[in-house]
């Protein structure tokens, strides 16, 4: 398993393979400064793990041991998930990042962080639009036509996904323009059109057509199947998923009677990895889209203890607090916001023998931490992982147990 671990006590550098020389100090990205996504670009990788570690033991250090967290090997190149926002300056069409907390596009060609491919594609995508006398969108005037371009593609099956979202429904010449595409990159195996005309954030919009291939790809994640769609969740750093959820089903520690709930369950992964080792598994998620995938990958699987429910987590587990239903094990995967009282109160009401908590952010994770450990669970064990390497994320696993 590709991974670095890095002590919050001591750095002992001696024992810990050295970082590709292009991650020094700097890292070889010369945008960083504009850019901002990359908040930790000034330190060195080692010097990145530390920095979680000590945020991950500020936050958590009050429940117990924080283990050393897990870095990348290579941590270069991680995200199997691009997008790109199109504009215009200096009579030309621009692709990159948006500046951080702005609608300012910095030009980015190649990042640091991104598939080397899909950063490739984008780029052909940019350069072909001329030809078809195709602009960027221009969000103030609402004319115009290509606002983004998203990529998705599996290391692990090579599939690839291009979703081409234009501000303007038109899209002329769009065989020839997918046909163009495809001849110069043989190893995209989707293309959709996706339609976002709203005064938003959001990148993509309600309307998709598939205008090449499947509209979906598929990804496998701790030797299981799993079906992508362009508006569904998925992990992005592939590599250190495999490692968090590996950690979750070793916390977990199934074997083989309990059922189980996966909350926040987007498409379905940690169930499906953990459905093996468990006699049932009832995934919640908000995202009617990931549930519909999260469906779809339990048949890819052959998993037949595992059902999904389209709702809000607190809801349904008010619901099944009220039913008392019986679950031995939640997993919690919540978005950055991290869970709700709803949800925590009739957590603590079902009060299954162990939680496992998996978090993006250490902060919520603390709040919530604190309200269960108030109201019966002792925490075990806290492990970080680095998922986004450069970024100043740290995402943490936790197993509770009942006191
Ligand atoms: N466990 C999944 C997804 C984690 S991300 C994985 O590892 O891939 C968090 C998920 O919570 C997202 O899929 C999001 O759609 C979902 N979500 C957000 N708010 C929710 C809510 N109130 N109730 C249920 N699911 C929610």
């Amino acid at each position: 398993m590709a991974e670095k671990r890095i002590s919050s006590k001591k750095t002992n550098k001696k024992s810990l393979p050295l970082p590709p020389k292009k991650v020094g100090r700097g890292n070889g990205c010369a945008l960083y400064k504009k850019c901002g996504g990359c908040q930790l670009q000034n330190m060195s990788y080692d010097e990145q793990l530390s920095f979680k570690q000590v945020k991950a033991i500020k936050n958590l250090g009050r429940f117990g041991h924080v283990e050393e967290i897990i870095g990348m090997e290579n941590p270069v190149h991680y995200r199997n998930k691009v997008q790109a926002a199109f504009g215009w300056r200096n009579g030309r069409i621009i692709s990159g990042v948006y500046q951080s907390s702005t609608h300012n596009i910095i030009p980015v060609d190649e990042c640091l962080l991104e598939d080397k491919l899909a950063d490739s594609i984008i780029v052909t995508v940019r350069k072909m639009l001329p030809k078809y006398k195709l602009t960027s969108y221009n969000e103030d005037t609402g004319k115009g036509f290509l606002r983004h371009v998203l990529v998705k593609r599996s290391f692990h099956t090579g599939q690839i996904m291009v979703v081409l979202v234009s501000g303007t429904p038109l899209f002329p010449k769009k065989d020839e323009f997918v046909k163009e595409l495809l001849s110069k990159h043989e190893e995209i195996t989707s293309v959709i059109h996706n339609i976002n005309g709203a005064k938003t954030s959001l990148v993509l919009g309600e309307k998709e057509t598939v205008l090449y291939g499947d509209g979906y790809i598929e990804d496998i994640l701790c030797g299981k199947r799993f079906r992508i769609s362009a508006k569904s969740f998925y992990q992005i750093n592939p590599t250190q998923t495999e490692v968090l959820y590996g950690l979750a089903v070793d916390f977990a520690g199934l074997t083989g009677k309990e059922r189980v709930l996966d909350a926040y369950c987007g498409t379905g992964t940690i169930g499906i990895v953990a459905s093996d080792k468990a006699k049932e598994i009832i995934g919640v998620e908000l995202n009617e889209q990931a549930v519909r995938d999260a469906k779809v990958n339990a048949k890819l699987n052959n998993t037949e203890n595992i059902r999904f429910f389209a709702a809000d987590a607190g809801k349904f587990m008010v619901e099944a607090a009220r039913a008392k239903e019986k679950f031995d094990l939640v997993f919690m995967d919540p978005p950055r916001a991290g869970s709700d009282l709803n949800f925590l109160k009739s957590l603590v009401t079902l009060a299954p023998e162990k939680v496992v908590y998996i978090s993006c952010n250490v902060e919520t994770q603390a709040r919530d931490l604190t309200f269960l450990c108030k109201n019966g669970y002792r925490v075990k064990k806290i492990q970080p992982v680095d998922m986004f390497p450069h970024t100043n994320h740290v995402e943490c696993a936790c197993l509770l147990t009942r006191k």
